[in-house]
């Protein structure tokens, strides 16, 4: 038996997939006799891309350069990833490089996007996509599997996952399931098998995900593949905890199971390679629990992949990230968990310290009072450079909606005590909650602006109804009158509109939000390192610490050409 786990296209290529190595260590635990090996296809989707541009096969146009011009500042811009040194090179380099790499990302992966939805319903594409498509999935092919599983995490990757299993299929006999964070926060996954994609054009053909994924996962994947590796007819598949699937013309959804978190063995990345990586060193992901321990935000859907809230023994994640820097090298963590309380991270601190790791990690937290002085202070001798919040709004009133459980006084503490102890914030704000007037959008950039000194990333947009949210199940007890059903595809394109009693309408937030755009820009040390998180960590662990409140005086020498992004022109350009 032999199990191909594939990390779909497309990630942020700075930081190896946690989720299939996780599941490649499980399953080879449990089944030492079968075959795992995992693809990153996410970073084969990247190198190939770079490889392509530079060498004139894809024709590949950023701002108003031509393609030289944009394939060697693209190269410089990953080059430029991959060596950056904070004390060497400065903020205001990084950003320049950071903005290049973001449009290449926009335009590029938007582009390929359609590109791959079009290929997927059979529509024709240029030679040289397709040839690119077929490609990656080569060293799938090569490894011969008995079974393919594709991890989902967001919406943007379910059409590439569709399109190289239906390449896969045509090469080879096999059984492909698809799962994720994606696949297990949706209200009914099954409506991946059973609705068709429908094209906006009538007269496009139609195609049911079903054709290309034998299998769905909903949920978390370790009992389910493990059962799934050993079903050996179709009679067996009923007993696959998580499973979705067809028996005969019967849509079959089997009731959930999961693993016990404390058994699970340390993931396995020894199939990927982390030199190429767009990070000067590497960085690996770590979970030391599965879920939230709150799990009340009413627009959230996140905690949904896992049943409930599960922590692993506090001993065993240290000796985890021991056994991880041995193994590769590694010196850099990225806490993946929903959220670290004040007393589970004390605990984490307290060993990392008196195991005596040399580390550096981040880590997302909500900002509560109990984060005090003497924490942070712990936390940040422990190794923590960068802490991820939660914040959200300034408007109490939008936060107790949003049931937050955040007192907005003690968040302007707490972003103090951080800072004060030697760490840099990167904060989420949230712009246009259901009922939010423009006075309470305006609390929000005036928390911002006052607590500049304190915010070093940000990241924020606006809100976003999300299928499976309490707001979304009553939306009445959030001012929303109705909402409407999405009009292209609801799988590929699943964003709802809906209109509110009061506040805002969502057009006059996107007017506010991008009116805001340049004082947002303002704020943080760089705005993509709130896109480019392993690089705040690397900045913040690396940067010297004298200069650790340096602030960008100004930005990039962005020339006017680099803002008038001629995206319609670069598609032409590639889709010749
Ligand atoms: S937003 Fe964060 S804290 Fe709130 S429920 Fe979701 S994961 Fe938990």
């Amino acid at each position: 038996m032999k199990l191909a786990l594939i990390a779909t296209p497309h990630t942020h290529p700075t930081c190896p997939p946690l989720g299939p190595a996780i599941l490649s260590a499980y399953l080879q635990k449990k089944m030492p006799y079968i075959k795992v090996s995992v693809f990153d296809l996410s970073l084969n989707y990247y190198l190939s891309s770079f490889d392509k541009i530079k060498e004139g096969i894809f024709s590949f146009r950023l701002y108003k350069w031509d393609e030289k011009t944009t394939a060697r500042n693209l190269e410089q811009a990953v080059s430029f990833f991959k060596s950056w040194h904070p004390n060497h090179r400065s903020l205001k380099e990084y950003h320049h490089w950071a903005t290049i790499f973001l449009s290449f990302e926009n335009i590029f992966n938007a582009f390929m996007a359609e590109m791959a939805r079009k290929a997927l319903v059979g529509q024709s594409i240029p030679k040289r996509i397709e040839t690119f498509f077929e490609d990656l999935i080569q060293p799938v092919l090569a490894a011969r599997p008995d079974l393919v599983g594709f991890s989902i995490l967001y919406q943007q990757q379910v059409v590439f996952a569709a399109l190289l299993a239906k390449l896969i299929k045509k090469r080879m006999k096999v059984k492909i399931v698809a799962g994720g964070a994606k696949i297990s926060v949706m209200i009914a996954p099954e409506k991946l098998l059973t609705t068709p994609l429908v094209q906006e054009n009538e007269d496009a053909p139609e195609i049911l995900l079903k054709e290309v994924f034998d299998y769905l996962i909903s949920g978390e994947g370790e009992l389910a593949l493990y059962y799934l590796c050993q079903a050996e007819n179709s009679a067996d598949l009923a007993n696959v905890p998580n499973l979705i699937y067809f028996n005969g013309n019967n849509l079959r959804i089997n009731p959930l199971a999961i693993a016990e978190t404390d058994i699970l063995p340390y993931p396995d990345f020894s199939d990927f390679k982390l030199e190429n990586y767009l990070t000067p060193e590497p960085v690996l992901p770590i979970m030391t629990s599965r879920g939230c321990p709150w799990r009340k935000c009413t627009f959230c859907t996140h905690h949904h992949s896992y049943l409930g809230y599960r922590t692993r023994r506090i001993e065993d994640c240290v000796a985890e990230i021991k056994f991880l820097q041995k193994q590769y090298g590694c010196s850099l963590f990225y806490f993946y968990d929903e959220m670290i309380s004040p007393l589970r991270f004390k605990k984490l601190a307290g060993q990392i310290i008196d195991e005596g790791l040399m580390i550096h990690y981040g880590a997302y937290a909500k900002p509560v009072k109990k984060f005090s002085p003497d924490l942070c202070k712990l936390i940040q001798r422990s190794g923590c450079r960068v802490l991820q919040w939660g914040v959200e709004a300034a408007s109490q009133r939008i936060l107790d909606l949003m049931c937050k459980g955040t007192d907005i006084q003690e968040v302007e503490k707490v972003l103090i005590h951080a800072t004060q102890a030697g760490m840099y914030n990167l904060i989420f704000i949230l712009f246009g909650f259901p009922s939010e007037t423009t006075e309470e959008l305006q609390q929000s950039l005036t928390f911002v602006d006052r607590n500049r000194e304190n915010i070093h990333a940000l990241c924020a947009g606006t809100f976003v109804l999300t299928e499976g949210s309490q707001i979304h199940m009553e939306p009445e007890k959030f001012f929303i009158r109705q909402i409407q059903e999405p009009i292209k595809s609801p799988i590929l394109y699943p964003v709802l509109d809906y209109d509110v009693s009061q506040g805002m309408t969502t057009k006059e937030t996107r007017e506010h939000f991008n009116a805001n755009q340049k004082f947002l820009n303002g704020i943080p040390l760089s705005r993509r390192l709130g896109t480019y998180r392993e690089h705040l960590l690397i900045y913040g662990a690396r940067h010297n610490a004298a200069k650790r409140n340096e602030k960008i005086i100004g930005y990039l020498p962005i020339t006017p050409e680099i803002k008038q992004t001629t995206s319609l022109s670069i598609i032409r350009n590639l889709n010749t």
